[in-house]
Formats: C-alpha cells, structure tokens, sequence
C-alpha cells in the first residue's frame, strides 16, 4: 500500500515538473526552443578603426531587430527579443567578444530600418529584412542568411481568397501590411483600388486588425506569418503560394565593407559549425509547415 503511494506521487510529481518546465519555456519565449548560448570569442583581433575593432572594445554591440514577429523577434515584456534573427545577430556579436547579455535591443519596425542605421542609432539590422535596391542606396546588406516568399493569410473560414489574384475581383477585401515593407508595395499590382491597402507601422496591428473585422486578409513574408497562424491557433490559414522572393540581409552603415565582409565570415562559419540549423530549429523550425534552410550563396560586399 504504502509502495503504491509513493510511487504514484512520484508518478505525480514528475508529471507536474515536466508540464511546469514546458509551461515556463512557453510563456517566457513562445515557440523558442532550447538555444544553445553562442561560444563568445574573446581571442580575436581586429584592424584599429573598424567596427569589429570598436564593438569588441566597448563590450557592447546595438542591434535592431522586430519585437512582434513570432520565429524571428518577439520581444518579452522586459524587451527582450527570442527567434532566429536575434539567434543571428548575437551569433555574430559573439565574434566580436559580446555576449548576448550586452547586446543591447532596439525595436527595428519596417520603415524605420534604413533611418536607424544612416543615423548611427544601430550597428546592425536583424530583422526580416529584405535586400534590395532602393534599400541599398541608403545602407549595405550583408547575407543573405535565409530567402522567404510573400503570401497572404486570412480567417480560417474563408473560401474567397485563395491568392494575391482574387483580391481585384473582391474589392470589399481590406488587406492588411506594414508602412516601407516590401510586401505592402508589391501588394498593390493585384488591388482593384488602392483603398483595399490597409497599412500600419506593425505586424502586431495587422493582427489585431483581422481579429476585430478591419480587414480580412494580412500579407508578408511566409515565415511571418507561420508564426502567426500558430500562435493563434485554429484562427488564420496561409493561402496560395509565395509569389516573391525576400533575400534577408543584415543591414549595416553604407559602404561599411570589412563588417560586411567580417559578418558574412561569421555567417559561413554559423552554417559550418552546425549552428545555423540549430538556432532555426530551436526558433521558427518550431512551427508546422517550416523547413531546415542552407545558408544561401551569399552576395559579395561591394
Ligand atoms: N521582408 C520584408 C521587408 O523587408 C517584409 C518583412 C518586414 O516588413 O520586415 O520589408
């Protein structure tokens, strides 16, 4: 009898442990998965004067990244952001001796991007951020370190959008996406009218945006919007195929070429070292419907 007891609350007790320690990985990081810490390099040497060379003396390195955007950056409530970017960015900042403890965080919504960095406020950007361009008039790219698509996601129930080209055809659809993204200007070519763009500074908005009715669809990246159909479950679908491809870079100062060449260094040795596909799968890898990237060829820093 005695024995019986026991082992059931033992039986009950690691029960409560386990359901304790997935409930508090949950809460505190969403879909995030045990990360390893990046290996700090605390050996490196870099030429006087460059960035590398100027991060690794102050300790402390400013990244900017997204704060709503599950997989990639969702901040927590003290701001601090988790998914695969952030894993980037302090992959990185870990070459240059800073560990993710000093990174310090600013949120990098979509518009913003390229002023943050022309004016000094950031080191680098990590953040969903397509290469292109016009964007490289102001800044330089380095990557690119993952390739995604856009797409549109809608209610679970709706059987009228199934693509970007039944929008034209519904004109009473609003569409949702973010001021100076690449998905809310490619959108347009398939809107009756440019009233059926509906556009806010983030995401998080466009979420809020379909829950309430404002509008019945929302379109960006593919991966963005993976984390949002599972983060609310059983409400949103993706539907269609990807119709762009968004090469994401690493934004940095323009013509900023030895930490453009050093990142990209940094990012060939993440892929080797068998730590690219870990962070992925510890962060967007988690949701239903993603795969385990290769690095891309990256582009040369010109
Ligand atoms: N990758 C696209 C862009 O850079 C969409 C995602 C985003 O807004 O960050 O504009």
């Amino acid at each position: 009898m005695r024995k019986t007891r026991s082992a059931a609350f033992a039986a009950t007790v690691t029960a409560l442990l386990t359901l304790t320690a997935c409930g508090g990985d949950d809460a505190s990081t969403g879909a995030e998965g045990e990360v390893a810490q990046p290996e700090v390099d605390t050996s490196a040497t870099f030429e006087a004067g460059t960035t590398m060379a100027e991060v690794q003396e102050a300790g402390t390195v400013t990244i900017g990244t997204k704060f709503d955007q599950p997989g990639f950056g969702l901040a927590d409530l003290e701001g601090t952001p988790a998914g695969f970017d952030v894993e980037v960015a302090e992959y990185v900042a870990a070459q240059m001796g800073v560990s993710p403890e000093d990174i310090e965080w600013v949120e990098a919504p979509s518009a913003r991007r390229e002023d943050l960095i022309a004016n000094g406020d950031v080191d680098m950007v990590v953040a969903t951020y397509t290469i292109n361009d016009k964007r490289k008039e102001r800044i330089t790219f380095a990557g690119p370190y993952y390739v995604a698509g856009q797409q549109i996601m809608v209610n679970a129930d709706n059987t009228t959008i199934t693509g970007p080209e039944d929008l034209a055809a519904n004109p009473d659809v609003k569409i949702c996406s973010v001021t100076g993204s690449t998905p809310a200007e490619n959108i347009r070519q398939y809107l009756a009218s440019p009233d059926q763009l509906v556009t806010f500074e983030v995401y998080d908005d466009c979420v809020s945006a379909m829950q309430n009715g404002q509008v019945q669809a929302l379109t960006t990246d593919n991966v963005i919007l993976t984390g949002y159909v599972a983060e609310n479950e059983g409400e949103f679908k993706l539907v269609g195929e990807q119709f762009t491809e968004e090469p994401y870079g690493i934004g940095i100062e323009k013509g900023n070429t030895a930490f453009c060449e050093f990142i990209n260094e940094s990012l060939t040795e993440m892929a080797e070292s068998g730590a690219y596909e870990e962070a992925w799968t510890a962060t967007a890898g988690q949701y239903e419907g993603t795969e385990v990237p290769e690095l891309p060829e990256l582009d040369p820093c010109a």
